[in-house]
C-alpha cells in the first residue's frame, strides 16, 4: 500500500513541476524565438538601408563590391537596370534558371505587395523617387523563407533595381537548435525530478511506515497482554459455577486480581494512546516539587519496608522555586520510577530519591542498588512492552511505565535518562525546566 502511495506522490510531485517546468520553458522559447526574428529583421532592414545609400552615392557599382556584400551577410543579390539583369548576375556562378525563377518569384510578389506596374509604358522616369521596401515571403520554387529587400533608384535616366534575399534556414537553424537544447535540459531536469522526487517523498513517508508499524505491534502487544488476565477470568468464573463456596470466594479472588490488572492496563494503553493523539492533557501549574517527593516518598515507604529496603529521601536546604508542571502527571512518573525501583532491587537494598535546581533547572534523580539495566537495553526500556528480561519483571510489570513517563516529561519539555549507579543499580534522572 505505501509503495503505490510512494508511486503516486512521486508521479503528482514530479508531474505538476514537470508541468510548470514545461510551460515555463515554452513562454520562454516563444518570446526567445520571437526576438532572434525581428533581431534579424531589424538588422536586415539596416543593411538594406545602409545599402541603398551606398547604391544611391556609388557613381559605379562595381562587381567587387557586390560579391563583398552578398559573401559578408550570406545575401544573395540580384541587380536589374531597367529590368534587364546586370552584367553582374549574368557572371555569378550561381546565376542559374532556378536563381532567375527565384529573383522573378519574388520581384512579382514585390509587384502584388506594393501594386507597382512596371510595365514600359507606365514609368515615368522624370517622376521616379528612389526607394527601398522589405518584406517576407516563402519561395514555392526553393521552398525557403526569405527576408526580402527591394531597393530602386533612379540613375541617368534608367532605373536600377536591386533585389536583396536573405534566406532565413541559418535562423531557422538556430532556432531549432535552441529547442533540442531546452527538451534536452528539460528532460534531464525532469530525471532528476523524478529520482528527487522518489527520495524525498521516501524519506517523507518513512516515519509514517514506521508509525504504523509500531502501531501494529502496540495493539499486537496490547492484545498478547490482555489475553492472559482474560483467560484467567474466565476460566476462574467457569470453575466457578461447580465449586464449593469455599472454592468459589478463592476463584472470585482470583478474577478481582486479574480485573484489577486489566484495568491498570488498560488505563496505561489509555493514556499512551492519548498521547499518540496529542490528547495527553496536561495543565501546567507553578507547584512545589519537594512536597511531591515528600508525598510520593511516604507513599513508596511501606512497600519498601515490606522488602527492607532503605528509601531515603534528600531534599536541597534552601527553598527552591516553583516548578512549572502537571502535579498528577508528575506524581505519576515519580511512582513509576519508585515502583521499578522498588521491583528491581533485591531485600535489603537501598533506594535514593534527590532533588537539585540548579540555573533554572530541576532535577529529580532516583537511585537504587539494584540489578541494574544492562547498556543494550537502556535505550530500548522506553519503548512500549519492552522489558529487559520478561522473566526478572512480574505479573503486574507490562513494560508501559517508562514509555508513559517518557511522554509525560517530553510533554513537559523536559528530559528522562537512564545510567548506571556504583557498584550497582541504576539511576533514573528526570530534569524539568523552570520558568
Ligand atoms: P515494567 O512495567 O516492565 O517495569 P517499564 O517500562 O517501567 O516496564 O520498564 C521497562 C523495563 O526496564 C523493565 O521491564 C525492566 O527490565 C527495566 N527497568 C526499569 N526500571 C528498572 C530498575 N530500576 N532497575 C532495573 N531494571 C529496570
Amino acid at each position: 500500500m505505501y509503495k503505490k502511495v510512494h508511486l503516486r506522490l512521486t508521479i503528482l510531485s514530479t508531474g505538476i513541476t514537470a508541468a510548470i517546468m514545461i510551460i515555463m520553458s515554452f513562454g520562454y522559447l516563444y518570446v526567445s524565438e520571437k526576438n532572434l526574428y525581428q533581431n534579424q529583421y531589424n538588422s536586415f532592414k539596416n543593411d538594406i538601408n545602409t545599402i541603398s545609400t551606398n547604391l544611391e552615392t556609388q557613381s559605379i557599382i562595381t562587381m567587387e563590391w557586390l560579391s563583398k556584400m552578398e559573401t559578408q551577410n550570406n545575401y544573395i543579390f540580384f541587380v536589374l537596370d531597367n529590368g534587364t539583369p546586370f552584367l553582374y548576375n549574368q557572371l555569378s556562378n550561381f546565376y542559374d534558371v532556378s536563381q532567375e525563377k527565384l529573383m522573378q518569384e519574388s520581384m512579382n510578389i514585390y509587384q502584388q505587395m506594393f501594386l507597382i506596374d512596371h510595365t514600359e509604358n507606365s514609368v515615368s522616369y522624370s517622376s521616379y523617387v528612389s526607394h527601398h521596401v522589405q518584406f517576407q515571403f516563402k519561395s514555392k520554387i526553393t521552398n525557403e523563407n526569405y527576408f526580402c529587400g527591394v531597393i530602386e533608384i533612379e540613375k541617368s535616366k534608367s532605373i536600377l533595381q536591386v533585389i536583396i534575399l536573405s534566406p532565413l534556414h541559418l535562423l531557422k537553424k538556430q532556432i531549432s537548435n535552441q529547442r533540442i537544447r531546452f527538451f534536452a535540459i528539460d528532460g534531464a531536469a525532469i530525471f532528476l525530478l523524478t529520482l528527487f522526487s522518489w527520495i524525498f517523498t521516501g524519506k517523507l513517508l518513512k516515519p509514517i511506515i514506521e508509525n504504523q508499524k509500531k502501531q501494529i505491534q502496540f495493539v499486537a502487544s496490547a492484545s498478547h497482554e490482555l489475553r492472559t488476565p482474560l483467560a484467567v477470568i474466565l476460566s476462574s468464573a467457569e470453575c466457578c459455577k461447580n465449586a464449593s463456596i469455599e472454592e468459589q470466594a478463592g476463584f472470585i479472588k482470583n478474577i478481582c486480581q486479574e480485573g484489577m490488572r486489566m484495568s491498570t492496563l488498560i488505563n496505561d494503553l489509555l493514556t499512551l494512546s492519548g498521547s499518540d493523539n496529542h490528547q495527553f492533557s496536561i495543565q501546567i501549574k507553578p507547584a512545589e516539587l519537594d512536597t511531591l517527593l515528600i508525598n510520593s516518598y511516604e507513599a513508596f515507604e511501606p512497600l519498601a519496608k515490606e522488602k527492607s529496603i532503605a528509601l531515603l529521601l534528600e531534599l536541597p536546604e534552601n527553598t527552591i522555586p516553583l516548578c512549572p508542571m502537571d502535579t498528577n502527571r508528575i506524581s505519576q512518573v515519580v511512582s513509576i520510577l519508585l515502583h521499578n525501583a522498588v521491583s528491581y532491587t533485591p531485600e535489603s537494598g537501598k533506594i535514593q530519591i534527590s532533588l537539585f535546581y540548579r540555573k533554572n533547572t530541576f532535577k529529580i534523580s532516583i537511585k537504587d542498588n539494584g540489578i541494574g539495566i544492562p547498556d543494550q537495553d537502556k535505550k530500548k526500556i522506553f519503548d512500549r512492552f519492552y522489558r529487559a528480561e520478561k522473566s526478572r519483571s512480574t505479573k503486574d510489570h507490562f513494560g508501559l511505565g517508562l514509555s508513559i513517563a517518557y511522554e509525560i516529561i517530553t510533554a513537559h519539555h523536559g528530559t528522562i535518562t537512564v545510567s548506571d549507579a556504583f557498584p550497582s543499580g541504576s539511576v533514573f534522572t528526570v530534569t524539568l525546566p523552570g520558568k
